[in-house]
């Protein structure tokens, strides 16, 4: 079967790597694609945005699956042309998608199931939010509801920085996004990623992950896109897993079928575990980057299989997949400057060697520059190691970074340090 994958970053990387090891697989595209996604893939030279080219493209060389990484191209309404030209594909329909791409939408469908949330309020007018902070306590939360790339959310200690914080918003501070906003409870504990994969009727758990977010040792500085991450999560426990399946991800199934939009494809559910349970604080209508980097690495199971069972409706009729209960632990190099302006071109060396020492090396942010590969993004490389332990993993992937030469970038050395204290405790 030829599969078309849509998408660039190491997210993408990490599932071209998993498809090319289905036996099913006859030729994998991917568009547009990466220097490390070009090991297993035919690069096809389309951008994501365009969604009759993607279409014709799938149509003329008899794609049987496509398959998309980011959110963007759902939230645009491309799985909706694919199927509307019978081409099967793994991600969700415009309207399905909008879990991801309005937060707004989100919290409507958790009190209409009634999910487990954080409290909220929709605004549309900023003396109406203004004068809704005060049914909130502090900290509050203020998001901007539509799609800003993980930076429209604020938490704000104070009345004062709350009420600036919905001025900058419905002046424009996140263009679109923000003219709603979503003013919500602030909700603590510690924060898991749920992933689960749904046909519109059936759900199946696919495993758990915990990120870092911020940029610095010790999790601090500015917010990244995701500079480690690991899985399994073991906050997240078989327990906590299944009421996040009872409570939160059937009722979401079975709400968005009632509305007429089924949801097909991977439901990623950011979830905070406070002292009354699991309570929803986001969906991704797609695999996380860098928490795909953990996932694929552990499933050892046929991609093509579970993907065109998602896309044809058939996940009743397959066994539940399996990961593996090993761990899988990633750092992520970046390059200099990130998440502010990267520095671009800079070289990089030593991914056979990394690879050789036991690791996965999956590229983001690369390109090929006179028979050598520099860096051309802000995140660069994801190293994946992986051991009985979440200390095992750790140790796995930071040897092997060892190995690799990329003098302007850098790296988080404390990937996984909160379990491993744990785990050591
Ligand atoms: P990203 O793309 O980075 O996941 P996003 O823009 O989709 O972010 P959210 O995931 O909703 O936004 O929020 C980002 C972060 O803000 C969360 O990971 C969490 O740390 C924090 N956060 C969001 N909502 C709450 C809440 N109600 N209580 C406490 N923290 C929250």
């Amino acid at each position: 079967m030829k599969v078309l994958l849509i998408g660039s970053g190491g997210r993408e990387h990490a599932l071209a790597w998993k498809l090319a090891q289905s036996p099913r697989l006859t030729t994998l595209y991917a568009a547009p694609g990466n220097p490390g996604i070009a090991q297993h893939a035919e690069i096809v030279d389309l951008d994501p945005a365009h969604i009759e080219a993607i279409v014709a493209f799938a149509r003329d060389e008899n794609v049987g699956l496509v398959v998309v990484g980011p959110e963007q191209p759902l939230v645009a309404g491309l799985a909706d042309r694919l199927r509307a030209d019978g081409v099967l594909v793994f991600g969700p329909d415009k309207a399905a998608a909008q879990l991801e791409g309005s937060k707004g939408f989100t919290k409507d469908l958790c009190a209409r199931a009634g999910i487990p949330t954080a409290a909220y309020a929709r605004y549309i007018d900023l003396a109406e939010a203004q004068a809704g902070l005060a049914r909130f306590g502090l900290p509050v939360v203020i998001k901007a509801d539509g799609l800003a790339a993980g930076k429209g959310v604020v938490i704000a200690e104070t009345d004062a920085e709350a009420q600036a914080t919905l001025g900058d918003m419905f002046d424009g501070a996140f263009g679109g996004a923000g003219a709603e906003v979503v003013i919500e409870e602030f909700l603590s504990g510690e924060e898991a990623s749920f992933f689960a994969l749904t046909d519109g009727t059936t759900a199946v758990p696919f495993g758990s992950a915990q990120d870092h977010k911020r940029v610095g040792d010790g999790d601090t500085g500015p917010n990244t896109g995701g500079m480690g991450a690991y899985s399994p999560a073991p906050v997240l426990t078989p327990e906590l897993q299944a009421q996040a399946m009872r409570e939160i991800i059937l009722p979401t199934v079975r709400a968005m079928a009632e509305a007429g939009t089924p949801y097909s494809g991977v439901l990623y559910a950011g979830l905070m575990l406070t002292a009354d349970g699991p309570k929803l604080i986001e969906y991704n209508a797609r695999f996380g980057d860098p928490e795909t980097q953990v996932l694929m690495p552990r499933f050892e199971g046929d991609l093509i299989d579970l993907m065109l069972a998602v896309a044809e409706g058939r996940l009743q009729e397959i066994p539940v997949p399996e990961l593996s209960p090993r761990v899988a632990l990633t750092v992520v190099m970046a390059a200099r400057g990130y998440p502010g302006t990267p520095e671009a071109g800079g070289s990089i060396a030593g991914i056979e060697a990394a690879e050789a020492a036991g690791a996965i090396v999956f590229q983001a942010g690369t390109k090929r520059m006179n028979d050598g590969l520099v860096a051309s993004g802000g995140r660069v490389l994801a190293v994946t190691g992986t051991g009985e332990s979440v200390a095992e993993a750790q140790a796995a992937a930071y040897a092997a970074i060892e190995h690799i030469a990329f003098p302007s970038g850098f790296c988080r050395s404390d990937i996984g340090w909160r379990e491993v204290a744990r785990e050591a405790a």
